[in-house]
């Protein structure tokens, strides 16, 4: 494969898998397809914007004869399917705009990818329909249950992963009925830089540094199981190139975590960096640590999320007995990462928060 279609790479995950495979990869092309919604930032992907290997085309996934255009001018040969609103709090207040894109959107992919590789009446071999998912269509785990396999029935409980569900049944028919051969990951929550600062970790941290309120869902038990964000694009990249066409791949990175337990882990990591760097005290002089203070005074619970999911967990066996993937980067040295990113690219959160792009309303901003 060496020229790639991908989809949402203006957005967290995606732009980090366009850098990643764009050092990893030489040879190869990259095209991103991006609408630019509020969680799209051409900022995101500037390291790259030079290279003559990557291109970028403004457009919605749901437009099929711009998906069609490009398939065919560009002789894609491998799409990698980021687009999606992602963010389950805005599904929850307004759940249109993720089955548009979702499903939608993921349909009018299939449907190009469907037309452009069909060949004299038959399907090319040599290509591939990456579908990128998530842990959430398999709903809510008890304390005790065991991680989700690719075997576990579809449970999901928000209107973001039941439309991710949806996307990933289309995928899986589109496979089935028409040959198309597609794969499928799953994979647990991601942090890492480039992160919207609407979710968990990248919401704490800026307001941290600010010194605003830190929301927490009830009394932040919840679990998630957590993965560097290129432990994923590397997950994706074995799924590519080595995964058995038809089938779904869970990624995971075996470390679940409460909540409350990181959060109070990023104040401990901030109040490191303060003692550590006097400049912080002067850039940031309403964080507590500026003061000396803890920073996890900070921390409030509010309303839980409706229908909020108790715990996720990965079991991550096929994918390394199949592929061989492990993730590299544990979650002490991530997150501390993911930290000193946040500090060096103040600028990129500040435009982030500037009112370019409104947060969503939801219990944790009220
Ligand atoms: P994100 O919200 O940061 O980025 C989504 C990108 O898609 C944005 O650049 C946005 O502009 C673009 N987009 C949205 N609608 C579009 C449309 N109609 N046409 C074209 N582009 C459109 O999301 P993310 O966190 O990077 O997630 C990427 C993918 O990975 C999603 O499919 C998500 O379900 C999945 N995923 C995310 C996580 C996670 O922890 N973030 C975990 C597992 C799976």
């Amino acid at each position: 494969m060496k020229r790639l279609l991908v989809t949402g790479g203006a957005g967290f995950i995606g732009s980090n898998f366009v850098h990643y495979w764009l050092r990893e990869h030489p040879g190869q092309d990259v095209v991103v397809l991006d609408a630019l919604t509020y969680a799209g930032n051409l900022a995101n992907l500037a390291p790259v914007a030079n290279n003559p290997r990557f291109s970028f085309v403004r457009g919605d996934i749901c437009d099929l004869e711009l998906v069609a255009r490009i398939l065919k001018e560009r002789a894609i040969d491998c799409i990698v399917h980021f687009a999606a609103e992602s963010h389950v709090d805005r599904s929850i207040v307004g759940p249109d705009e993720f089955i548009r894109t979702n499903v939608f959107g993921t349909h009018a992919l299939l449907k190009a990818a469907r037309e452009a590789w069909t060949v004299n009446g038959k399907m090319r071999s040599d290509v591939r329909f990456h579908h990128v998912s998530t842990d959430e269509v398999y709903g809510s785990l008890g304390s005790g249950d065991p991680p989700f396999t690719e075997l576990t029935p579809y449970a999901p409980n928000s209107p973001y992963s039941a439309s991710k569900a949806a996307s990933d049944h289309l995928v899986r028919a589109y496979y089935h009925t028409y040959g198309l051969p597609v794969t499928t990951s799953n994979c647990s929550n991601n942090y890492g830089p480039y992160h919207f600062p609407e979710k968990l970790i990248p919401l704490m941290l800026v307001r941290a540094l600010d010194g605003g309120l830190m929301p927490v869902y009830g009394q932040g038990e919840n679990v998630r199981d957590w993965l560097y964000v290129e432990d994923h694009c590397r997950a994706i990249d074995a799924i590519v190139h080595r995964g058995r066409v038809g089938e779904t791949y869970n990624v995971g990175g075996c470390n679940e975590r409460r909540n409350i337990d990181i959060v109070r882990r990023l104040c401990e990591i901030i109040e490191r960096r303060f003692a550590e760097d006097d400049a912080l005290r002067v850039r940031f002089p309403k964080c507590p640590a500026s003061k000396g203070r803890s920073v996890s005074e900070l921390i409030t619970f509010v309303d839980d999320r409706p229908g909020h999911d108790w715990r996720y967990a990965i079991n991550t066996e096929k994918i390394r007995s199949e592929l061989g993937f492990h993730p590299r980067v544990d979650f002490e040295s991530g997150l501390e990462r993911t930290v000193d990113w946040y500090l060096a690219n103040e600028g990129w959160w500040r435009d982030v928060l500037s009112g370019a792009y409104r947060l969503v309303t939801s219990p944790r901003d009220a």
